[in-house]
């Protein structure tokens, strides 16, 4: 579904991975959500077939296929291609890119202490997972969500601790790059907490592929018998009182009986008055006729190949063109090389080269353009012995994460005037040009900042800082006229908080 400029709609984004065909565990754990959600929200459902990739890395043969399956158990269940968008995760190379940048600033402990890290390490046992893949996912996750600048994603409340980490990385990402926290270039997401009906496997463990205890969306109703006839159950013998909370039959029966059979089977269970044989009979029999029309729905998507290819393709243009867009800014905040801005670069290098020559200052037609020069310089000296990283609002990174705002200005009949946009840094950074060419570096570190920064008088969204000189003719910032004027010259030349 084409995303329509002023949609209100919130968005979500969820996947799954192509592991085989979906069962009823995934059905009722997400599945269903997913096709209710498609009419409130604005939704991206992925396959996410990388994420496969970092188990089973070593036999990546039905990787396709089950891709296939998945989108046929979709489309069979209800997900419309004309209601949200369905796409591969493989297709959408920008999940890669954005992964890959977020690999550069999230610490290794942030990934060793996914819980999951360990879990499946120890339920995976004979399959090497120290991989560097396997470490990574959940930020392969995270790049997932936030590329779509998500404003929720729908999680059970047990896998809520997961979104938290791609939280943590979208703030950390926004610290780094963004140009102020009231614009973060990443939006950070909401859980969206899933009701999940119990639903326990056929022995009575938590349904998974791997024990071999499901059942799958796409069964024939005969496999379904089969399988509803071979359940473990909460009465061993006929005359013990059960629950159907604790038996995977029951559990059916509360997710696909009518109300007046739910409470037939659970008096009978509860007070022993059915057996187990006629339960699991009529479990078949709402189970099948729930299942029925999704198969039937499957079935003719199937047959369809065409259509499978173009729901992919337009499921994956659209999500391309959305998650586009947020590179273009991720790569832009974070200051990599577009083509555009080639030739602006170019010439600020040479200004650099040039400033090495004094007679390019003398030469230089405009205060502006001599200051500009000198800013330049300033910054190439200082980076020799403090490396700082440039962004493109003349703030710069340095080493440890922290913001300095670096303004120049000339010197005029009322002093030194610094005109900046309003916009937090840890240190600010002040260069003072007087009348006889002669260069000051005033750095306000950020216990300063914080005394003082409320106090700044501002206009129009700019800060505007006054620097004069006192009776001896020292330099001294006023903050506004009437106030008490405030001594920097103990900043000068202090580039100790840059390190
Ligand atoms: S009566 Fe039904 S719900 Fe109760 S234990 Fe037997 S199969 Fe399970």
């Amino acid at each position: 579904m084409e995303n329509k400029p002023g949609n209100p709609r919130p968005r979500v984004l969820s996947g799954m991975r192509p592991t085989g065909k979906l069962h009823l565990g995934n059905y009722v754990g997400a599945l269903q959500n997913w096709v209710k959600l498609q009419h409130s929200h604005e939704c991206f459902f992925f396959i996410a077939d990388w994420h496969a990739l970092t188990t089973d890395y070593d036999d990546t043969s039905m990787v396709a296929n089950n891709s296939i399956e998945v989108l046929l158990d979709w489309l069979g269940a209800g997900l419309d291609p004309d209601l949200c968008t369905l796409f591969v995760q493989s297709h959408v190379r920008q999940h890669a890119e954005l992964h890959l940048l977020f690999s550069m600033i999230t610490p290794l402990s942030w990934l060793e202490r996914v819980p999951s890290y360990k879990d499946q390490q120890e339920n995976l046992q004979g399959k090497d997972l120290l991989t560097y893949g396997f470490l990574g996912y959940p930020l392969l996750q995270a790049a997932d969500i936030l590329i779509y600048q998500a404003d929720y994603v729908p999680v059970g409340e047990d896998q809520a601790a997961h979104v938290e980490l791609t939280r943590e990385v979208a703030r950390r990402f926004n610290q780094f790059f963004s140009r102020s926290k009231s614009a973060p270039l990443i939006k950070e997401p909401q859980v969206l907490l899933t009701a999940t009906p119990r639903l326990l496997g056929t022995d009575k463990r938590k349904m998974s592929k791997s024990y071999g205890n499901s059942i799958l969306l796409s069964d024939e109703s005969p496999q379904i018998a089969e399988k509803i006839k071979n359940s473990v159950t909460d009465r061993p013998k006929l005359t013990d009182h059960g629950s159907p909370d604790r038996c995977p039959v029951g559990n059916l029966h509360q997710i696909f009986s009518d109300r007046e059979r739910l409470e037939y089977i659970t008096q009978g269970c509860t007070r022993a008055t059915i057996t187990c044989v006629e339960c699991k009979v009529l479990a078949t029999q709402s189970t099948d006729a729930h299942l029925g029309p999704i198969r039937e729905r499957r079935r003719e998507k199937a047959r369809d190949p065409g259509l499978l290819t173009e729901i992919i393709e337009q499921g994956t243009r659209n999500a391309a063109r959305v998650a586009e867009e947020t590179m273009a800014a991720v790569r832009e905040g974070m200051g990599l090389l577009n083509l555009a801005s080639v030739a602006g670069l170019m010439r600020k290098q040479s200004d650099a080269l040039l400033l090495r020559t004094p007679a390019t200052i003398a030469d230089a037609k405009t205060d502006e353009e001599r200051w500009e020069i000198r800013v330049a310089g300033w910054i190439d000296a200082v980076s020799l012995t403090f490396p700082l990283k440039k962004d493109r609002r003349e703030v710069y990174i340095t080493r440890k994460g922290r913001k300095v705002g670096v303004h120049a200005a000339g010197e005029s009949p009322r002093g030194w005037e610094f005109r900046f946009e309003d916009r937090k840094v840890n240190v600010l950074a002040l260069i003072a040009e007087d009348k006889d060419r002669c260069l000051r570096a005033y750095v306000l570190p950020p216990r300063f900042l914080e005394a003082s920064s409320k106090r700044f008088p501002r206009n129009d969204g700019k800060v505007e800082i006054l620097v004069g000189k006192d009776a001896s003719g020292n330099a001294a910032l006023h903050l506004e006229a009437g106030c008490e004027p405030v001594p920097i010259q103990d900043y000068e030349g202090d580039y100790s908080p840059l390190q």
